[in-house]
């Protein structure tokens, strides 16, 4: 039997999957009877305009190794010998470590480094500051409910790490076989076959946080130690190799191996590491605004005619704008269909947002980051490395007294924005605890609201109806990526501490819950080839 890529077959709409094999056979030039399976691997929406929105798939054939199929294809259809694929990680011969490994962090990074340490039956602590799920959950409420800020249990802090309230895209631009590894695992947590499949899978932060509680209970199961509350508040580096760490100020861990998975926003831990001699570099990022508008009118500017056709999910952009005259880009970042524009304060006196949404993806709104990417030199200072963190926390500082000093966001009309003119009026939005109405040029460095500008209406054009009177604007969103990259060696670890091994989304090297996951998974076979 020999087993076949096929890429690229359409479906219209109104077609059922059950004539997708017919299809199949159809292309193959061969009978049904030859077709030992076929297997959906990928199912994504062709929806550019101009034409009707239609499905196209890529399956996996089996057939005997007799049948002759055709050399060449017509209508972009294509077709590939599967090789082997590593269908799970590492499997080497190794020395167990006499102090267990440490993970810190339980976001996507630290969660699978731990689920694949803890598979091998290495000794594995998981550490995190904040809280698990269901606490982090009544925390988080408070928050968007009351404007109550825990600053160790919040959107970016907690079980499942900053992911754990979004709209759990599963995205990556990487290719790696691992990433559907990293599926299957979320689906026997829970989350959604249809993911293993689907182009742009998303699971949905009502769904996702079950999962994590799942994540959790598996890997406690597997002997996996987890604590939270647990702050690592400092690291005891001795002869250039990490010996202690220090957990809330107090109690004493000894460990030689720690992965390092605290994510971008523990400005507390990089600055301990830093000071620490742990090698770090400022990188650049990519800071803006979040737009909103009423997702029904995405839904008419991406699928035109066949808007409120069943089959069809709430509608998703991505659109860039290339600015040479200021040397600049603009893209949209993040989008959430039918989704809520959330608050991630992770400490007094700041105001970040970023989007969220439920897994059916039905609310009224859809959102997106809309941002400009900064480069170290409109940002570092002095050489220092983490000037990006004091860059980034200016503007959420500016961003919290222009929406009133107890963590409602300022916001603009969109065409009020373009016109940097103050109407007055903002309209309903789907951010709590509540918006101002402000002047966002304000909230923003100048080069960034030039850029946007210019960027929104090159998106209008791309997208005709972007500019609109029932789009606004809040922000400020600054947590695209880190403004740090923990430099570490082909090994993994920390170029100038031994048995760091920094790694995901805080390390600079990840962004976005699949590629950090894999870097988690990289960081532990780092661990793993170290000790063989
Ligand atoms: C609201 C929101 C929506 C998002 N939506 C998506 C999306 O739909 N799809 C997508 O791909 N990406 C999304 N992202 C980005 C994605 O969540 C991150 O890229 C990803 O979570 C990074 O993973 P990580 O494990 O590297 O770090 P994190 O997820 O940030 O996890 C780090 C963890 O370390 C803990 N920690 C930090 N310091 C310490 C310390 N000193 N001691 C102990 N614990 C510590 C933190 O509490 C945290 O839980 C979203 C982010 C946010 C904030």
């Amino acid at each position: 039997m020999k087993i076949f890529r096929l890429a690229g077959i359409q479906m219209t709409l109104d077609e059922s999957e059950e004539s997708l094999a017919a299809k199949v056979s159809g292309a193959l030039a061969t009978s049904l009877v030859n077709i030992a399976s076929i297997e959906i691997i990928r199912k994504a929406i062709d929806a550019r305009r101009n034409k009707p929105p239609h499905f196209v798939y890529v399956v996996e054939v089996r057939v005997p190794a007799s049948v002759n199929l055709p050399a060449k294809f017509n209508d972009g259809i294509t077709l590939q010998e599967v090789k082997d694929e590593p269908q799970a990680p590492l499997n080497v011969t190794f020395h167990l470590p006499k102090l267990p490994v440490v993970v810190i962090g339980s976001g996507p990074a630290g969660l699978f480094a731990a689920y694949v340490l803890a598979q091998r039956k290495i000794p594995v602590i998981l550490l995190e500051r904040g809280t698990p799920v269901e606490e982090r959950i009544k925390d988080v409420q408070a928050f968007w409910e009351e404007g109550v800020l825990n600053s160790q249990s919040n959107v970016l802090f907690g079980e499942g790490g900053a992911g754990t309230f979004s709209d759990g895209k599963l995205t990556s631009r990487t290719k790696n076989p691992y990433s559907s590894w990293i599926k299957k695992v979320l689906v026997e947590m829970g989350a959604p076959e249809i993911i293993l499949t689907e182009a742009k899978p998303h699971i949905g932060t009502d769904r996702l946080r079950k999962v994590i509680i799942n994540l959790r209970r598996k890997l406690i199961e597997m002997g996996c130690e987890i604590r939270f509350s647990a702050h690592v508040t400092d690291f005891v580096i001795s002869h250039g190799a990490v010996s202690t760490l220090i957990i809330n100020e107090k109690e004493e861990i000894k460990t030689g191996q720690v992965i390092l998975a605290v994510g971008q926003s523990a400005d507390d831990t990089y600055l301990r590491l830093f000071e620490q001699g742990v090698k770090m570099e400022a990188k650049p990022f990519a800071i803006g605004l979040r737009v909103e508008h009423p997702q029904e009118l995405i839904n008419a500017i991406q699928y035109g005619q066949w808007r409120n056709h069943p089959q069809l999910p709430p509608a998703e952009y991505f659109v860039t704008a290339a600015l040479p005259a200021l040397n600049r880009s603009v893209y949209t970042f993040c989008m959430c269909p039918g989704g809520e524009v959330i608050g991630c304060g992770n400490a007094s006196g700041v105001v970040i947002t970023n989007g969220m949404s439920n897994s059916r993806r039905n609310g009224e709104f859809g959102n997106s980051a809309v941002v400009v990417n900064v480069r170290e030199d409109d940002f570092v200072e002095n050489d220092y490395p983490l000037s990006g963190l004091n860059f980034r926390r200016r503007w959420e500082h500016q961003a919290f007294l222009m929406g009133g000093s107890n963590y409602s966001a300022p916001a603009q009309k969109l065409i009020d924005f373009l016109q940097n003119k103050q109407s007055g009026f903002i309209g309903r939005t789907s951010f709590r605890p509540a918006v101002r109405h402000s002047l966002l040029a304000e909230a923003l460095p100048e080069f960034v609201t030039q850029a946007l500008r210019l960027g929104i209406n090159a998106f209008d054009k791309k997208m005709p109806g972007f500019i609109t009177e029932d789009a606004h604007l809040i922000g400020v969103e600054t947590r695209t990526s880190s403004p740090v990259r923990i430099c570490r060696r082909e090994d993994g670890q920390s170029e100038s501490v031994e048995g760091i091994y920094p790694c995901g989304e805080g390390a600079g090297y990840a962004g976005g819950i699949i590629s950090s996951a894999l870097d988690g998974i990289k960081a532990a076979e780092n661990v793993i080839n170290n000790m063989a």
